[in-house]
């Protein structure tokens, strides 16, 4: 497993409020990593810096194998490097069905004008198939995405980010809301995606982060806290000090 992205003595300072602080973070690839952490820890900023939304006032955010630094590109060119984010709500064209929306997604390889060709092509076709399969939603191609179920529309969404190839993927509360038999699919879908790449899940649900088995980053006060598996984390003294709020 070699380093994707490194963060080292990153700080980000919001009118005056460190909301990232010195903070450094490490992911290989491929890697799955859970990050915890209270409210207001630094979660969603810690992605923001990632994506490049927010760019921090001190530090050094590196990425791939030339250590290539993120912090002099822009959004756009960051998600061409390969970054995807999964944001919480799901965002699916609800009109359209999930094979389009899959279609949609699909990376195009050979440039922006080849889009629409490269869609109706067989290999097209064959790598939409292996997405549906590998989010469960085979036998709803067909089906506007207007008609899934909230989880359904969950996995179509990280089926379309799948389908962009990231090299880092990172997903905000990917159970909410979710049934315990659709948290199961979920899981099984991200440890499946984490095999070639790093995935990175932002979550509140212990139980849900136990079932993901890798490596947990706790942050607090926008700087790690505790690292390591999620029964050495919850067993350290700071971490149940910070969620029980001792
Ligand atoms: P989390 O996702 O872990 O709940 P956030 O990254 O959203 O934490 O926030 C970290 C801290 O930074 C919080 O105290 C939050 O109020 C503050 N913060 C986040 N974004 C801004 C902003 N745009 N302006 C001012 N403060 C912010």
């Amino acid at each position: 497993m070699s380093t994707l992205l490194e963060m080292s003595g990153v700080s980000v300072t919001f009118d005056g409020f460190k909301a990232i602080n010195n903070l450094s973070f490490q992911i290989g690839e491929p890697e799955m990593r859970a990050i915890i952490g209270p409210n207001g820890a630094g979660k969603t900023t810690f992605m923001d810096i990632v994506t490049g939304k927010t760019k921090p006032d001190e530090g050094r955010v590196t990425w791939g194998d030339n250590n290539i630094s993120l912090l002099g590109l822009s959004e756009s060119q960051i998600a061409r490097e390969g970054v995807g984010r999964k944001f919480q709500k799901p965002t699916v064209f609800e009109a359209q069905t999930v094979r389009e929306n899959l279609a949609m997604a699909l990376k195009n390889p050979r440039g922006p004008f080849d889009v629409l060709f490269y869609k109706k092509t067989k290999r097209g076709a064959e790598r939409i198939e292996a997405l549906a399969e590998q989010i469960g939603l085979s036998d709803s191609l067909t089906r506007p995405a207007g008609e899934l179920s909230h989880g359904q529309k969950q996995w179509l969404e990280i089926g379309m980010l799948l389908a962009q190839e990231p090299r880092l993927l990172l997903v905000d509360e990917p159970a909410a809301g979710m049934t315990p038999a659709e948290r199961e699919k979920t899981t099984e879908m991200l440890v499946e995606a984490a095999k070639t790449r790093a995935v990175v899940v932002v979550e509140h649900d212990m139980e849900f982060v136990r079932r993901l088995n890798c490596k947990v980053t706790v942050l607090n006060e926008g700087s790690v806290l505790a690292e390591g598996s999620i029964d050495h984390v919850t067993k350290d003294p700071q971490v149940i000090d910070v969620y029980l709020g001792r």
